[in-house]
């Protein structure tokens, strides 16, 4: 049923595209690609094709009898290669489990070994079928030379369409074949579509570190999607290689064997198609000596391959030629792309390939989710007494019991998970204690022995009580409590919240670290785009606000990477939750300008100056204005989308926000002086004229003195007030030297001193 709901897939493409359609397997696309980058693509590629071609004419039963030559490595040999498969996953299907990567190098192995079912190859074929003879070992040994069972797993975002930025965590191309597992392969426009993709020697050798095979996740154990990708991986290329899309016009792959074809999409069912002529009819090569004449005349079949296992025919049962087998057998003996190391004796005992499979301990793991949310979303921030779902993660080996030890006052502090439904389903668990929860794991593995592992300050669980949020300003500085607004590098990268050495006033604040520090071949893998890091604010009480004014304030200093603002996609969102619910409500989306309210610059942003700095004032809608109300600033590093597909440019830098409150004042007013209610000085700081607004005093009138930072007076005035709120005008000449003013509001009774700073 699988295969048809793929050539369902297809169908649709098909008739929707324009002719061109998108392809199950994308390495004739990517080598283009590598071709267009690099020149030297297309010089490897065609001292890779002599060469092989060389060594086919010294050992091949067709080649001139007088070139043949004695190698050291007789055709008749065992290729063995060491491999490594990284799965790139987010807890979703895409984790598979080591039993079908165990699965996946049998089929392999079946294969290039001829042993996979070739009962129904048409006859004329029979003759042709070859048998590769390369082994495939799952690494015992990794590049530092500790054991391993040649599985990684790798936690990141990048497992939806990463593509080769998702080929992270490479181990050396030359000594281990790498295969790489996603959940979506997100190359071309029909996502979803393409299913895998190999990078051919010349391309490996050019951009070694996209070298290796990636594959979806759900065509592992197919039978055909990895077995056809790994003819890639040894220089096969499509049956058809015609430059144009499968079935368009009649091409051919270099291999003599394989007669010319368009290609094939179908089940293989039509034997029309089993015996298609097109392009093949009357097809023979003619071999010739050294001399010219002609050594040998060798009539092929008039009829396409259509069985061959690098057709897209994806037949059930499908082949290899003796042909191919000694184009891949020509690419094993060449340094083009370092195939020829991977098999050889002491890169073999480097990666231990041959060593026995070892029984290791298990690597704890988990995942926690919320109830209801996609399994895309992990959740870390929970509120007392609310319940968080955990599901055992752990692999490497089979587990045969769990026991967990939570932090917090855990409802149930060490549940230990034994049965088999256990250990796979999701328990829920609360904690009573606010703050950082650390989870300690100890999984006993089959056999193997236990692995233990302690997360430490890996769930966050929110006060119990809103606060009431009058005289509250967040500045991040160490006097505060900047430790009750936990962030998140849920992927552990570079791309994060953290806290800053510099500030609006004091120094701190905190920063969003959105410019991409990699350089040079860095880029090739390892994008932040599709990453996502998010900062919890406490939680408040607004129910005094009524129905008045309320509002989110804060100040903050962007830039971006990019000039044009087109291609600048970083967005900061900012949402709310309410009464202890994961029902999070967007209450603005910064970004491209807005975000960036310092243009552009190419190198990291830091904002030295008040001015870098801008207010913002968000209004809070009246259903957040309950007993509890937490904020959550979830920021996105972008990318530009102009060129490669994927996305490997990052738009944006760094991000910083600071002195967060909520008040009823907007964020140039209220940022002040929190303890002076009725008096405020705006903008704070200044560049131009100044402003004291006060509040209505019950009196008619105000003596405001202004004096700097020695206790100079520069100005004073006494101005008349209305029954609302006033705004008197300090004006810019008496305060046009930069530094520090102390202003003072005499309204009645009532003295206000207010700072301004000036710059
Ligand atoms: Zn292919």
């Amino acid at each position: 049923m699988k295969k048809n709901y793929f050539y369902l897939a297809l169908a649709m493409t098909l008739l929707t595209g324009k002719g061109y359609a998108q392809e199950p397997c994308a390495t004739s696309d990517v080598h283009n690609e590598f071709l267009k980058k690099s020149e030297s693509v297309g010089i490897f590629e065609r001292m890779l094709n002599e060469s092989t071609a060389s060594y086919i004419a010294s050992h091949s039963e067709h080649a001139m009898t007088s070139a043949k030559t004695t190698a050291a490595h007789s055709d008749t040999d065992y290729y063995d290669i060491p491999v490594v498969v990284h799965i790139i996953h987010n807890y979703g299907s895409e984790l598979v489990s080591d039993s079908i990567v165990h699965v996946m190098i049998d089929q392999m192995n079946a294969f290039y070994n001829a042993q996979n079912n070739l009962s129904t190859i048409i006859p004329p074929f029979v003759p042709y079928i070859g048998n590769a003879k390369i082994r495939f070992h799952l690494a015992t040994k990794d590049p530092m030379g500790q054991q391993t069972t040649g599985i990684t797993h790798k936690f990141s975002y990048l497992t939806y369409g990463g593509d080769d930025q998702a080929k992270v965590g490479q181990w050396p191309p030359r000594s281990y074949m790498n295969i790489w597992v996603e959940n979506v392969i997100g190359r071309g426009i029909g996502v979803g579509t393409v299913l895998a993709y190999a990078v051919l020697p010349p391309s490996a050798e050019a951009f070694p570190y996209s070298d290796g095979v990636i594959s979806i996740a759900s065509r592992l154990t197919d039978n055909n999607t990895i077995p056809h990708e790994t003819g890639h991986y040894f220089n096969l290329y499509h049956p058809w290689n015609s430059g144009a899309g499968v079935g368009e016009v009649c091409g051919d792959d270099e291999v003599d064997d394989t007669p010319p074809t368009k290609g094939h999409f179908s089940l293989c069912r039509n034997p029309q198609e089993l015996y298609d002529t097109t392009c093949a009819f009357n097809y023979f090569k003619m071999y010739t000596s050294a001399s010219g004449s002609v050594d040998s005349l060798v009539n092929y079949p008039d009829t396409t391959n259509t069985q061959n296992l690098m057709d897209y025919s994806q037949c059930s049962q499908s082949m290899i030629t003796k042909g191919q087998v000694w184009r891949m057998r020509g690419a094993l003996n060449s340094n083009i792309g370092g195939r020829n190391n991977l098999w050889d004796s002491a890169n073999l005992v480097l990666t231990g390939a041959l060593d026995p499979y070892p029984d290791m301990v298990p690597v704890p793991d988990f995942v926690s989710r919320q109830g209801t949310s996609p399994i895309s979303e992990i959740s870390r921030f929970t509120y007392p007494n609310s319940y968080l779902f955990f599901t055992n993660k752990s692999w490497r080996d089979t587990v045969t019991s769990v026991k967990w030890t939570f932090s917090n006052g855990a409802e149930d502090p060490t549940p230990v998970h034994t049965s088999v439904i256990d250990l796979r389903t999701r328990f829920s668990n609360r904690f009573s204690e606010p703050g950082w929860v650390d989870i300690k794991m100890e999984v006993e593995g089959n056999n193997s022995g236990t692995g233990t592992k302690e997360f430490k300050k890996i769930v966050f669980v929110a006060d119990n009580e809103g606060r009431d949020p009058a005289g509250y300003l967040q500045e991040f500085n160490e006097d505060g409590d900047r430790d009750k607004w936990p962030t998140f590098n849920f992927y552990e990268n570079s791309n994060k919240w953290q806290l800053a050495n510099t500030g609006v006033y004091d120094g701190t604040s905190m920063m969003y670290q959105g410019f991409d520090t990699r350089t040079g071949l860095e880029l090739l893998t390892n994008t932040p785009i599709g990453d996502y890091d998010d900062m919890y604010s406490i939680p408040f009480d607004l129910t005094s606000f009524g129905s008045g004014e309320c509002n989110l304030n804060f100040f903050f200093a962007g830039a971006s990477k990019t000039a044009s603002s087109d291609n600048i996609n970083d967005s900061l969102t900012i949402e709310y939750a309410v009464n202890k619910s994961q029902s999070w409500k967007t209450l603005k989306v910064m970004k491209k300008g807005e975000l960036c309210n310092n243009g552009a610059t190419s190198e990291a942003f830091v904002p030295t100056s008040p001015s870098n700095w801008s207010p913002m004032t968000i209004s809070i809608p009246t259903a957040a204005r309950t007993d509890y109300v937490v904020f959550r600033f979830r920021y996105k590093p972008g990318g530009i989308p102009a060129g490669s597909n994927p996305v490997t440019i990052s738009s944006g830098n760094n991000f910083y926000i600071d002195r967060l409150n909520i008040s009823q004042w907007t964020a140039d007013v209220s940022t002040v002086d929190m303890t002076n209610a009725d008096v405020k000085v705006v903008p704070n700081p200044t560049h131009g004229d100044a402003y004291v607004v006060i509040k209505a005093s019950g009196s008619t009138t105000a003596d405001i003195v202004v004096s700097d930072i020695t206790g100079k007076i520069v100005y004073t005035t006494t101005e008349n007030l209305s029954s609302n709120t006033s705004r008197v005008k300090i004006p810019h000449d008496v305060i046009a030297t930069q530094g520090i003013y102390l202003i003072q509001t005499t309204t009645g009774k009532q003295v206000s001193t207010n700072k301004l700073v000036v710059y």
